[in-house]
């Protein structure tokens, strides 16, 4: 007995530090400065997908049978800022992604900026878009100041779109109090958008150099790895994360992606790492999405153009937003399959492993959601704690607990095996 206790002692930590610990060094390599923020300044999204691809190859996976890679090719047209990103205030010079942010459609500027401050209210109220314009450009403006912080709702979003729609002609500068989150944009308009913390604004001489790039055909690719099923089927599970993310607001600066998504890619790995060792009665292929950030452009490309026939999915697990789960976790789609959300449910509350698993209706927020449009059974998986770094500077490798990776991935395989 006492031998088998501390077996079970010696061995299942090491074991728990091993998985934790490769998944740990997956997620910080997709972090590091070398991928870019896997997006679309310096090939970053390339970069991380050949990673993936050779990762995958590396645990003995192979591509999808009748493909002769991993990767599949698509394009679309994407506002990058790959060079200056520079805002001075009297002189001083301001941090990237700290002190502001872009808008993804911004264009460039370089220079001094004469500045008009306009009120809330004179935004919301300058409906008559030829009138403001002729008044400012008479006036020698070339830059609007505003903080629209009290509105909301549909207002905050009208203003929103105005404010970038004047972007066309001016330099906007919008002070906020609010968390910077940052996005991508498929276009471009002809002045910078910049989004500044208020409290750094005084009336100072504002003076810019921002250079976007505006590419027409952006390349990037989806990855899929295949794990046959222990006995010939043509029944498949998928599980997705995608890979991509934000990438650089000018050259010095970039995104990381810790927690979206490079902790769902890790822990893909991980469970293909599994699966090669363990085969389940299913075939199996795991889904580095690319272009999520820039609209879910990845996994609509696949369901138009799908390597294994759609109706053959037995299940989609879909896993952004991995890295914590301290506060539990959510399925989204849980109300459109009440009968695999109670088996999940029940796993969790039998082997005590996560604090709450939550039931979220359909949302389009992440790579199910065009699957879920087919018709193909599916939930999308995110991890909920103290850690709400999101599409900002601090969502870092280091930023990640990890929390309940274990306990998730056994939560994940449980419900796998019970398909
Ligand atoms: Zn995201």
């Amino acid at each position: 007995m006492l031998r088998v206790i501390l077996f079970v002692f010696l061995i299942t930590p090491s074991f728990v530090f091993c998985q934790l610990d490769q998944v740990r060094n997956w997620t910080k390599n997709l972090c590091s400065p070398e991928m870019h923020g896997r997006g679309y300044v310096s090939s970053g999204d390339s970069l991380a997908a050949e990673y993936l691809a050779t990762e995958y190859k590396k645990l003995g996976l192979n591509p999808i049978p009748g493909q002769s890679s991993m990767l599949q090719a698509f394009q679309f047209p994407v506002n990058t800022f790959p060079g200056a990103m520079e805002v001075k205030l009297n002189e001083k010079e301001l941090i990237p992604g700290v002190d502001f942010i872009v808008d993804p459609s911004s264009g460039s500027f370089n220079g001094y900026v004469n500045i008009v401050y306009l009120s809330s209210k004179e935004v919301y109220d300058a409906n008559s878009r030829n009138e403001f314009l002729n008044k400012y450009i008479e006036n020698n403006k070339q830059g609007i100041v505003t903080n629209i912080d009290d509105l909301k709702g549909d207002s905050l979003k009208i203003c929103k779109a105005r404010l970038r729609e004047w972007s066309e002609n001016f330099t906007i500068v919008q002070l906020t109090k609010s968390k910077f989150t940052w996005s991508v944009s498929s276009e471009f308009k002809n002045y910078p958008y910049i989004i500044l913390r208020d409290s750094l604004w005084d009336n100072q001489k504002l003076s810019i150099k921002i250079e976007n790039k505006w590419v027409k055909n952006h390349t990037a690719n989806n990855v899929l790895a295949y794990l046959p099923a222990k006995r010939k089927t043509t029944k498949t599970l998928f599980f997705s994360a995608h890979y991509d993310h934000l990438g650089r607001m000018g050259s010095e600066t970039y995104f990381p992606g810790g927690n979206d998504n490079a902790s769902g890619s890790a822990l893909l790995l991980s469970l293909a790492n599994y699966y090669k060792k363990n085969p389940s009665k299913y075939n199996m292929v795991f889904v580095g999405f690319a272009g999520e950030e820039a609209g879910l452009i990845g996994s609509h490309y696949y369901v138009n153009h799908p390597l294994l026939p759609l109706e053959d999915i037995r299940f989609l697990l879909n896993l952004d937003i991995m890295g914590s789960g301290e506060d539990g976790i959510t399925a989204v789609n849980a109300s459109l399959f009440p009968k695999e959300f109670k088996k999940l449910k029940q796993i969790n509350s039998k082997k005590k492993l996560l604090k709450t698993v939550n039931s979220r209706g359909p949302a389009a927020n992440s790579d199910h959601y065009f699957f879920s449009e087919k018709g193909v059974p599916c939930f999308f998986i995110y991890t909920m704690g103290p850690n709400k770094n999101y599409h900002d500077v601090y969502d870092t490798y280091e930023a990640l607990s990890f929390a309940e990776f274990e306990d998730l991935s056994q939560l994940i395989k449980l419900f796998a095996n019970k398909l």
